[in-house]
């Protein structure tokens, strides 16, 4: 299975935690608290050496929008956006919907899941509604 970032970084973005979970590799500045992803090995504000983080993968939609026709590499259309992250990095993901459910909206609380994507196909961090689809 190729996960995300193997052929664009020449490494995954993704790394086991201590339960053998696969979590978002980032990195925080001991320092100034600045956290990045991917990860970074020196900050980008005061040069110092970061700390490896994983990110929890749940945070707020900042903006969604529906890819009505696939581009290639995928066979459906699917609802793609940023994702503000609790930790405080932004990064674009496939947003998924349960059938039914509203279309994702600003703020909505998300949580990652990994799943496979495009044709492939690659393991990917994908946002779900992190509210059982109850949100307004
Ligand atoms: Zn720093």
């Amino acid at each position: 299975m190729i996960e995300v970032g193997i052929e664009s970084l020449g490494r995954s973005v993704l790394e086991p935690d201590g339960s053998g979970e696969l979590r978002i590799a980032a990195s925080r500045c001991p320092e100034c608290g600045d956290v990045r992803f991917p990860r970074r090995e020196f900050c980008v504000n005061d040069g110092l050496p970061n700390d490896p983080v994983q990110l929890a993968g749940t945070g707020v939609i900042y903006e969604a929008v529906f890819v009505g026709v696939p581009p290639g590499g995928f066979d459906e259309p699917f609802w793609a956006g940023y994702i503000d992250l609790d930790e405080g990095v932004r990064l674009f993901a496939q947003i998924a919907r349960a059938d039914g459910e509203d279309a994702p909206t600003h703020g909505q609380r998300v949580e990652m899941q990994l799943r496979e994507i495009g044709v492939r196909p690659v393991l990917a961090p994908v946002f779900v509604n992190a509210d059982g689809g109850r949100h307004a």
